[in-house]
This record gives C-alpha cells, structure tokens and sequence, in this order.
C-alpha cells in the first residue's frame, strides 16, 4: 500500500529490519493481532528488510546462538528464557531450529599449533564481544588429572593434555540454544502465516508529522527512486544500522568473524558451549606468549560453531556489503584446531563475518517508545551480544507496548530510551 494515508482507528506496524528482533516481534504482534490501544481493531504489519536475500543475513543467522538464563540485562532475560521454552515447546523448536539445553564452561589451557604454518595475525582484531562478563565464577588452578581439571565425562573433543582447567559456568538447565538462522527465519515464515506483509527494500527514513510517525520511506529492491508507506507505528529493529535511519542514536557497529566446522565422520561432538582462554605459544616475532579466547559452540547435526574477536571496519550501507577477512577467519580456525584434533581434521563450512550492534553509552538493548523522537516510534536496538537470547523478550514487551499501552509481563523501564536520548 504505497503512499497511502494510515490512521490509529486503521492501525499499521512497520518494522524495519528482518533481523531477529524484528522477525520475532512481527511473530508476536501477528500473533496477538490487537488490544486496547489499538481500540481492538486488527493491526496490520509489514516488515521491510534491505538483504536481496531475505531476513536473518546479519547477525541474527552468523551468531552462536546461546540462551542463558544468566545473560544480561536481568530485567529483559526474565522475560526472554520463559518465551524461548513456550516458544520451542509450540513449534517443536527441537527439530525446526536446533532447540536444546547445554552445558556451558570455560575452558583455560595451551594450544599446540605449528608455528611455521600459523596464520597471521589479521588487523585489529582485539575487541571482546563480552558475553563473558555474564559468566559467574572464576578460574581455577593447573590441575593434573581429568577430574581435577574438572572435565566433564563426556567432553571429549578438546584434548585433555592441553587442559589446564573447566569450569562450568551454570547449573543444568539454566543454559540452552538455538540455530539462531534457522529461528529468525521461523519466526518470519510463523509470522507470514498470521498476516504479515513482506517488503524487500531499503529504508531510507522515518517521517513525521506533528510528532507522530506518518509514513516510512523506502527504496523498493531494484528501484533507484524511493517511496513511501503510511504507518501508525514503526519498530526500529536494524541492529547496527539503526542510527542510519533515526540520527543520533548511541549505536555502534563492531564487525566479528565466525567459521562452522564438521568434525570428520565418526567423531561425535557432545552438546557444550566454551568460553576459552587459550595460551599460544610464542614465536619467531615475538618472544612473549599470547592468549586467544575463541567462543566454541557445538550445535546439532554435529556442527561446532566458533567466532573470534571483534574489529572496528566500518559498517557497509547493506549486510549484502559485508566483507570477510580470510586471515580473521583462518586464525579462529587454527586456534580451535590447537585444542581439538577432533575439529583440526573437520571440514571448515562456512567463513563470515556480521556487525554486533552496540550502545555507546555501555548500557543497552534500547526498548521502548521514543516519543520524544516522535510518538508511535519505537526502538528495539542495541542487543549486544544477547541479541538471540534477548529478542523473545523484546518482541513480547514491544508487542505489548503497541497493542495494550504498556509492558505487561515484566519491568524493563531502564531500558526505555528516554535513559540513553
Ligand atoms: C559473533 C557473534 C556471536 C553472537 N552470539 C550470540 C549468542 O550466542 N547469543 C546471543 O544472544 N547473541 C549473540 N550475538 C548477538 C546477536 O547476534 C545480536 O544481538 C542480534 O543478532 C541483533 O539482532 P538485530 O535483529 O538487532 O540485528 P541484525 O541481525 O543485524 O538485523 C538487522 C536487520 O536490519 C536490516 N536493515 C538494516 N538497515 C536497514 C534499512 N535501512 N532498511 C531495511 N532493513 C535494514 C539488516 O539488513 C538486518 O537484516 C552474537 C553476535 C555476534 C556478532
């Protein structure tokens, strides 16, 4: 419906961005359909992605995918953990996206890699993605036997020579995951079902009129020129691109490179998810031991997935642009493979990289009505590196936002964006 008028007794949520957070709250406002504060008239939505290649091309479909019940913020993970499990429970999340619980620990120990091949260190590649600062708990000190270490029986893919020590970080139960491609794109085709409209294009700007959002404006997929759209309510959902269609927001892109590897048939990859902290040792350039903290993720289908450091290349104008480092990608492949001989001699599947969306200001997601902005606009931003686990919880409390005037199932009021603009 181009350039055409929307009023609030004809309700229409645009959403911009097909990541998982728009993906998602598109499943819950499809599926909860109105509310008092849409005076119970059905509510359109419309879900605009600027990928030639669909939704979940950022880092919703590149990211681990972890669940935990001891992710941060509280207030919103409170809210998320539950709606993963009815979630998972409804859909048979099990076998549509990789739905399951797994242990969880940090691992400390010294990878064996051949000096003379390693590959070189790719530039800037220092920023932590931080999920750690989650985690509970400490190191503990050089052990020598298996239990000691703390090795779990049935971890028996990183070498048990190398290990100096494990230590889980939570109790069963309390951490999961997802397929996070296979979830985003769940969530829009569950959406689809319920009535969502589709458009592929790219947003170019939120317009206003006496200080409500009016219409969004947009370049359609393959056109040069833009148009419009009419909307009562635009959730911003575009991840790191978000302050490139609302200016001034406190959002920062950092670029991150992960690889998927299958081990070799027969090798059996148990379900846990390692936090590393890997000594290398040192080399003919500098005399100094280095330490690498690859994230290690085995998933289902005995698939481990592993990403590394973040960096600071500057965000591409679409997630179709952006480019992957081979040397970024070919160290987290050496220093996965210099703990596990089981992942060294596996097939390397895929090298990417994606833009982790981060809020300046430290504090963050941003959810909540930007009303100071323009009424009607909302914001579901900024998700760190909790964005999968967190975008349940988002999705609920912006659905319940639009439709009954204010967050319901939980108190996440220091995330509103009046605290950060
Ligand atoms: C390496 C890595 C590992 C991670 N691991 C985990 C994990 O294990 N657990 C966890 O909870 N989180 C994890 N995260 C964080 C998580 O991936 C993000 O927080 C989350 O994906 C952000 O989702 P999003 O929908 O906001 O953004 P995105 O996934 O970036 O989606 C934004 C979408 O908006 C679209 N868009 C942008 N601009 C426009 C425009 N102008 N018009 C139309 N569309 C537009 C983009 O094309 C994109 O599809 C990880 C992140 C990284 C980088």
């Amino acid at each position: 419906m181009p350039n055409e008028r929307a009023d609030t007794t004809n309700p229409h949520v645009v959403i911009i961005g097909g990541g998982i957070i728009g993906c998602t709250t598109a499943y819950y406002l499809t599926k909860a359909k109105s509310g008092p504060a849409t005076k119970n008239t059905l509510v359109k939505v419309t879900l605009i992605e600027a990928s030639q290649h669909g939704p979940a091309q950022g880092a919703s479909g590149k990211a681990g995918g972890l669940v935990a019940k001891w992710a941060y913020p509280k207030e919103l993970v409170r809210m998320s953990y539950p709606e993963h499990e009815k979630l998972a429970v409804e859909h048979n999340g099990k076998d549509r996206w990789g739905w399951r619980y797994v242990g969880c620990g940090s691992w400390e120990g010294r990878g064996d890699l051949d000096l003379e091949g390693a590959a070189d260190e790719a530039e800037g590649q220092s920023k932590s993605l931080e999920k750690e600062l989650g985690l509970p708990g400490g190191s503990k000190p050089r052990a020598t036997g298996r239990m000691e270490k703390g090795l779990p029986d049935d971890l028996l893919w990183v070498d048990e020579n190398l290990t100096d020590a494990y230590s889980p970080m939570a109790k069963e139960g309390d951490t999961a995951q997802v397929h996070p491609y296979l979830f985003t794109t769940s969530m829009f085709e569950l959406a689809k079902e319920n009535g969502l409209a589709y458009i592929q294009g790219l947003v170019t700007k939120v317009v206003e009129e006496n200080g409500r959002v009016a219409e969004v404006e947009y370049r359609p997929s393959g056109s040069e020129t833009t148009t419009t759209i009419a909307a009562t309510h635009v959730v911003l959902a575009a991840g790191a691109w978000s302050p490139r269609i609302v200016e001034g927001l406190p959002i920062e892109a950092t670029r991150a490179h992960s690889v998927t590897i299958h081990p070799q048939v027969g090798v059996q990859i148990s379900p846990y998810v390692l936090f590393t902290e890997i000594i290398l040792p040192s080399s003919k350039e500098s005399i100094f031991r280095r330490t690498v903290s690859p994230e290690i993720y085995a998933r289902p289908g005995n698939e481990v997935y592993a990403c590394g450091p973040g960096d600071d290349t500057p965000l591409p104008t679409t997630v179709d642009e952006v480019t992957v480092d081979p040397k970024a990608c070919e160290a987290i492949i050496q220093h996965v493979g210099s703990i596990s001989k089981e992942l060294k001699n596996g097939t390397v599947d895929k090298r990417q990289a994606c833009y982790l969306p981060t809020v300046s200001t430290g504090a963050g997601p941003i959810v909540g009505e930007a009303d100071r902005i323009a009424k009607g606009l909302y914001l579901a931003t900024g998700h760190t590196c909790w964005g999968i686990c967190n975008a349940p919880g988002t999705a609920l409390a912006i659905t319940e936002l639009i439709l009954q005037g204010e967050v319901l199932s939980g108190n996440i009021k220091k995330l509103r964006p009046s605290v950060v603009l």
